[in-house]
């Protein structure tokens, strides 16, 4: 899909994405990262079957779609901890397919990733020095992170093992934003979270999206993602069933595509019986 349309959506992040005026449709904007039929297996099994998309700077692009659909592996063949069977990753021009993770994190494309993987007997202060491992130079450093998230600062020696999971996820966050990352990637933020506090953790988004960074993550709570997508794509097995921007797409055709029943358009076709159990039992967020 092409040509961004505002519609509806509330203030906040999509707002300020739209005040950037650097997004798809627009003659100027080279896309940031390129993905071009990418095959993945995880030893045999099949768990990406030639999936693309492109990501233009500033936008938050959301990949959504029921357990197993294989929005994790995306996101970790992106960030390179996954080698894909073919297909290309093309990021900022260039080609990243076999770059090492650490490489693509010097380069610029850092990922939070699903469980938060922080390192439970450091400090929080520790485990966002860790960040800075293999930082790019910007404008994010630990002092902007306590901006960000003023409760760390006075908690900042405290070990994470001892925090909740809202705040687990929100050391990670700072983790990544302090290697500077123009593509920060997160997979699941709002897994294991009350509403409550995803809404919190999200509320970071416009000040990291002002500070020029672009956002890939993966959600599998659809109405969240919905509130904060500049443009989605929805995967099922392996395969794309739906793309376009929230406004382009019905509740319908989230519906379908995220559960493979009946057609899904724009930007995706849906023809498989539903998957067993998905509808009662994850937290899809379409119920
Ligand atoms: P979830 O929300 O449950 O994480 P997902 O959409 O992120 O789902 P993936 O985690 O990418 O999906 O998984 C896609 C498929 O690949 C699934 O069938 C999963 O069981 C399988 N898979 C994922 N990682 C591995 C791995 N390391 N080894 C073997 N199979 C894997």
């Amino acid at each position: 899909m092409s040509g961004r349309q505002e519609s509806g959506a509330p203030p906040g992040a999509r707002d300020l994405v739209a005040h950037h005026g650097q997004l798809r449709g627009q003659e100027s904007a080279a896309p940031l990262l390129e993905v071009r039929d990418l095959v993945v297996h995880h030893g045999q099994l099949r768990a990406l079957s030639g999936i693309s998309l492109t990501v233009y700077p500033g936008e938050v692009y959301a990949l959504i779609g029921a357990n197993g659909a294989g929005k994790s592996t995306l996101l970790r063949t992106i960030a390179g901890l996954h080698h894909p069977t073919s297909g290309s990753i093309s990021y900022d021009g260039k080609d990243v397919t076999r770059l090492r993770p650490e490489r693509r994190a010097i380069a610029g494309i850092v990922m939070v990733p699903e469980g938060r993987r922080l390192f439970p007997s450091l400090s929080l202060e520790e485990n966002l020095k860790v960040g800075g491992s293999f930082a790019r130079t910007g404008p994010w450093d630990i002092a902007r992170v306590y901006d960000l998230f003023p409760w760390m600062k006075e908690r900042r020696t405290q070990k994470t093992a001892q925090m909740s999971g809202g705040e687990q996820q929100s050391v990670a966050i700072g983790r990544a934003l302090v290697a500077n990352p123009r593509v920060l990637l997160l997979d699941e933020l709002s897994l294991g979270l009350a509403p409550v506090i995803v809404q919190r953790i999200y509320a970071m988004l416009p000040q990291v999206l002002a500070s020029g960074i672009t956002v890939l993550l993966v959600e599998q709570d659809v109405s969240q993602a919905l509130r904060v997508a500049t443009h989605l794509q929805c995967l099922l097995e392996g395969h794309t069933t739906l793309e376009g921007t929230p406004a382009e797409v019905t509740r319908e055709q989230v519906e379908a595509a995220y559960f493979g029943v009946g057609a899904a358009s724009p930007g995706g076709q849906s023809s498989q019986p539903p998957p067993e159990n998905d509808w009662q039992g994850s937290n899809h967020g379409l119920g």
